[in-house]
């Protein structure tokens, strides 16, 4: 017995010495060991601060050196290299979106997928090859010339690997064809040993990976491509419209009459209950995809007064990147989110209430920016996938995930804004559950970190951590950040 303490003990002093002895030097291993393809980047240089960028400043980390792997071999080579080496931290970056701390940043070696950047379409099969570096706005904008397009983001700059791994990813399409993961038909991974392997979804054999690829997060490997369903693509129609806190009735009267009346798959809505700098705002994000609206489908958005008004017909990509959520890019910034089954009045209201007094009461603390974003989704959105996915755990629920949001400038605020984010979120929590509205599962794309995994996977979460401990014994995925299976 003595004897194994003492081995224990003998081993972790090695494991943290042997840790924080070679954390520099993991770099030169990983410089002289990868291909011409791939590079390694030092602090100054302005690649290196370009591989660490996030869209939020809190999201940030100095790293001891970033590297942007051009093949899947040499994805292969890193990770065995961060994986027998126990170096920590080692994290995977695609479009940086991330907003919780630790997620896709890291003091240690911070892995950038940018070089994952071809495209390639299949115009027979109906379906293209993406490398999971690229945002969705080069993959929008390359399809144009094919006249189709892909489910993904609803904005600009969000990145395809994080946002299809790490949740599912709801579009403006979702109603139409399912979340982002349920138009995913095949997959390259390199496994956390290092075997680069294709899962493909119609393949009995790649099941369980290709459940647990598509929402389980960061836990199973590294995605360094997708091969996705394309559809045509006409222009489409929407963008935003910003109404003043005072015209609160109307809105959430206009929302509510969608939420009760709309069937038309076609449409996809947001509505954002704010405060900007201590003013109440809304906004409307409206998507139709055709050049005109169904008639009369959002008129009760229309025809309310507002302060400005943004819509109508325009491509795709165009629809994307006019959305105005790089405003509020590069300062601080948190997610966290509830799950509703239906819209009550009592909710909007409470998203209202929350976000105004929040928002006057953070004021002194730098807080710019609150939105409460109410996304309701018809019952097919989540009848389109024709296999099971880790996210969402429940398909028969009719899952409307709530974001709520927060962006300030002082570090010194972060643990003031962390509790707010989650006090409010366990507020309309408790207002959903008592309106017998309160979903089961949150989407992992919006949690707050600290979430338990039971919250975000359900039913899920025993398959997700043994499909785990079958494809990485050795947890070497747990040197990144992210929600664990552990
Ligand atoms: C302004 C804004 C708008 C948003 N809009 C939407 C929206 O319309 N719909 C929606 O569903 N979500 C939306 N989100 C949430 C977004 O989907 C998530 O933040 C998502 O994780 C971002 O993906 P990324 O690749 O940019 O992030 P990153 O920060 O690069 O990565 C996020 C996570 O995924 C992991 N990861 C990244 N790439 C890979 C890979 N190749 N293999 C394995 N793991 C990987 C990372 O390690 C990290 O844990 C939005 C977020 C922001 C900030």
């Amino acid at each position: 017995m003595v004897f194994r303490i003492l081995l224990l003990l003998f081993i972790v002093i090695s494991i943290s010495f042997t840790y924080s002895a070679v954390t520099g030097d993991v770099c030169a291993i990983i410089a002289s060991s990868i291909s011409d393809a791939s590079q390694v980047f030092r602090p100054g240089s302005s690649q290196y601060a370009l591989d660490l960028e996030h869209f939020a400043l809190s999201a940030e980390q100095n790293s001891s050196c970033s590297v942007e792997p051009g093949s899947a071999q040499d994805v292969s080579t890193i990770l065995q290299i961060l994986g027998n080496t126990r170096t920590k931290f080692a994290v995977i970056k695609s479009g940086g979106h991330d907003l919780n701390p630790k997620f896709s940043s890291t003091p240690g070696v911070q892995i950038s997928m940018a070089r994952f950047n071809q495209l390639q379409f299949d115009a027979q099969a109906s379906t293209v090859e993406v490398g999971s570096g690229m945002i969705w706005d080069d993959v929008y904008e390359q399809l144009q010339a094919y006249n189709v397009s892909v489910v993904g983001a609803r904005t600009t700059g969000i990145g395809i690997g994080g946002y299809i791994v790490a949740g599912g990813g709801y579009s403006y399409k979702t109603n139409q064809h399912g979340l982002a993961s349920d138009n995913v038909v095949a997959m390259e991974v390199v496994l956390p040993d290092g075997e680069i392997k294709t899962v493909v979804g119609s393949r009995l054999v790649d099941r369980d990976l290709f459940f647990a690829l598509r929402g389980g997060g960061n836990n199973f490997g590294v995605v360094t491509k997708f091969t996705l369903k394309t559809y045509p693509q006409t222009e489409v129609w929407g963008r935003s419209i910003i109404y003043s806190g005072t015209e609160f009735a109307s809105v959430s009267a206009a929302v509510l009459n969608y939420t009760s009346n709309n069937k038309d798959i076609k449409t996809g809505i947001q509505c954002t209950f704010a405060t900007l700098q201590g003013q109440d705002i809304i906004m409307a994000n409206l998507f139709y995809d055709a050049p005109a609206p169904a008639p009369g489908i959002f008129d009760s958005f229309l025809l309310i007064p507002s302060i400005s008004s943004d819509i109508g017909a325009r491509s795709y990509l165009s629809l994307i990147q006019s959305a105005n959520t790089n405003l509020t890019a590069g300062v601080r910034g948190i997610y966290n989110t509830i799950s509703h089954t239906a819209v009550t009045m009592n909710l909007v209201e409470s998203m209202q209430n929350q976000s105004s007094f929040y928002g006057s009461m953070l004021q002194s603390n730098s807080l710019l920016l609150n939105g409460y974003v109410i996304e309701p989704f018809l019952p097919e959105a989540y009848h389109h996938g024709d296999t099971d996915t880790a996210y969402p755990p429940n398909r028969n629920e009719n899952i409307h995930p709530m974001n709520i949001y927060y962006a300030w400038t002082s570090e010194s605020s972060d643990s003031i804004m962390l509790d707010a984010a989650r006090q409010t979120a366990a507020s309309l929590q408790q207002i959903a559950s008592s309106n017998g509205i309160l979903a089961s599962a949150k989407y992992p794309n919006y949690a707050i970190f600290g979430t338990p995994i039971g919250d975000l996977y359900g039913e899920n979460a025993d398959r997700l951590h043994h499909i785990k401990n079958l494809v990485d014994p050795f947890n070497v995925m747990g040197l990144t950040g992210g929600f664990k299976f552990e």
